[in-house]
């Protein structure tokens, strides 16, 4: 513990945020630089506790006292080591993690935690510029191919790891470029690409190939992929949106999220969904639906409204989710804040019940109501029924598994036991392995949509499971059996 008094005399502090009407104009990273000095002082609050519960809110078992000591003692280099000890990809989750280490740290029982995921992304971003990431390919190669089907930060955290173990990987990926969520559902605003792109680049350069422009189950079948390969890992996501059947459904102008977010990444200046002039209504209060309202009003969008069945959740724990757990809190995003910059307005416990249409059969207003719930249910609100301008609604209501395609659907058939688990993922043994000889899988397929860091930590786990597979043992790292259950 570099600092003993550091959580006494420093308080928490983050970056600023660019102002809102100056980054609502471009599509950059919405944080301002945070000066060293100022990053040394926030590493100094750690207390380097016995047992630091961090470790245990961090899906990947981060050794986060150890490189906030070696940041606090001006050591990066050997910082990053500790941090890509247990973390391929410390720029995503430094950037997009909701930080499920910084609700267990033990400063945050009594006062403000530990800025943990800032230090994370300043560690990682200097070690980049510095030039200390460099490829890792490894000294002897094994002769074992491996396929991994998609390239989501399940699939890159398996395929670095089977690489790095010295197997032959190659990536398949049916979009035109690698990065799965972290591609095309995340806005650039959120996280630039060049982010993604770089690490790609070490990838490649490490031996991992990437077969882009490729949909296994359809271009190649599993079985030929089975074949070809000595083991496969599935890492296809949980892309199956849920979605909203209530009249008007069908109108112009009615997108799911991941119809609408796709194309917005793709042309950032001209994208064939465009909120340009228009009433927007995101329905769905969590992370995609403020994905939505970011790009909506990058787009310059009229209005734009969030509506949520839910009730507005609390801006404080609640005594039914203690401390260390990860707190379902009321959120302000730099969405939101833009959001209500701009007038618009984030509506709860409300509940659409049509879309109403112009005469062009595109959708021209919403009708909703208010709800009581969610115990037994939700009740519509006797007398609270109204209408709201919606010239483009995006359903960002979450998803409900994997895509159930020729993929799964021919590989269920050649199962020896349930292909899937109750609730319509993959299921795994405790080794990642699906009831296909030689097949694996990890990230959202396996535990439906989840977070970049739980499918990071099964990428990893997958990968050292298959490389015991393979070679009868291994030494790569485990960072999460596939049985255990999130605390987010
Ligand atoms: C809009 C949005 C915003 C999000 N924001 C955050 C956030 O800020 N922080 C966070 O932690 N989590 C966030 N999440 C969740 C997070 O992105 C996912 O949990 C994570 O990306 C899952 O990783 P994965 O590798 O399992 O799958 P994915 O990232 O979904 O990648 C799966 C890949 O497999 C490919 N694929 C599927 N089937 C095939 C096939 N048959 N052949 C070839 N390729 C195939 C897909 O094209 C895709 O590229 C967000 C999710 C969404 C939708
Ligand atoms: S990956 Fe997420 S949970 Fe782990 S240390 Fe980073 S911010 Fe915290």
């Amino acid at each position: 513990m570099a600092d003993p008094k550091g959580f006494l005399t420093h308080d928490r502090e983050l970056p600023a945020r660019r102002p809102v009407d100056v980054r609502i104009r471009d599509w950059r990273e919405v944080y301002e630089d945070f000066p060293r000095p100022a990053l040394a002082k926030q590493a100094a609050r750690c207390m380097d506790c016995g047992i630091p519960f961090c470790h245990n809110g961090c899906p990947l078992g981060n050794l986060i006292p150890e490189w906030n000591d070696l940041v606090y003692r001006d050591d990066w280099r050997e910082a990053v080591e500790r941090l890509h000890a247990t973390n391929n990809f410390p720029e995503f989750t430094g950037r997009l993690c909701p930080a499920p280490c910084e609700s267990a740290c033990v400063l945050g029982i009594n006062s403000d935690p530990v800025s943990i995921k800032r230090v994370e992304v300043e560690i990682i971003d200097r070690a980049f510029a510095e030039g200390w990431v460099t490829p890792r390919p490894p000294e002897t190669k094994t002769g074992k191919r491996v396929a991994v089907v998609g390239s989501g930060p399940a699939g890159l955290a398996a395929a670095q790891q089977l690489t790095r173990a010295g197997h032959d990987v190659v990536v398949f990926e049916r979009a035109d470029k690698a990065g799965g969520l972290l591609r095309y559902g995340i806005p650039e605003f959120k996280m630039e690409k060049h982010h993604l792109d770089r690490r790609l680049a070490q990838m490649e350069a490490e031996g991992t190939e990437f077969r882009t422009g490729v949909n296994v189950g359809m271009d190649v079948t599993a079985a030929r992929l089975r074949e070809e390969f000595d083991a496969v890992v599935l890492a296809g996501g949980a892309t199956a949106w849920r979605d909203l059947s209530v009249p008007g459904r069908e109108l112009g102008g009615v997108h799911q999220a991941m119809e609408y977010l796709p194309p917005a990444n793709r042309d950032l200046a001209a994208s064939p969904i465009s909120a340009e002039g228009r009433h927007v209504v995101v329905i769905g209060g969590g992370d995609t639906g403020a994905d939505c309202i970011g790009t909506a009003i990058r787009q310059g969008a009229a209005s734009v409204t969030q509506l949520e069945i839910m009730p507005r959740p609390p801006a404080s724990r609640p005594g039914s989710q203690p401390w260390p757990t990860y707190p379902m809190l009321f959120k302000m995003e730099s969405a939101h804040e833009e959001l209500e910059a701009g007038g618009g307005a984030r509506v709860y416990a409300a509940s659409t019940t049509e879309f109403l249409s112009d005469e062009d059969g595109n959708v021209r207003a919403l009708r909703l109501v208010d709800v009581e719930g969610p115990a037994s249910g939700f009740r519509p609100i006797p007398g609270s029924e109204r209408e709201i301008p919606a010239e483009l609604v995006t359903l960002a209501m979450g998803f409900v598994g994997p895509e159930k395609g020729p993929l799964l659907t021919d590989l269920a058939a050649l199962a020896s036991r349930d292909f899937f688990d109750a609730r319509g993922n993959v299921a795994r043994d405790s080794s990642y392995a699906t009831a296909v000889e030689g097949v694996f899988a990890a990230g959202d397929m396996g535990r439906g949509q989840s977070l970049i860091v739980w499918a990071i930590a099964e990428g990893r786990s997958a990968a050292a499971a298959v490389d015991e597979y393979l070679s009868g043992r291994t030494a790569l790292p485990v960072a999460v059996p596939p049985t255990a259950r999130p605390l987010v």
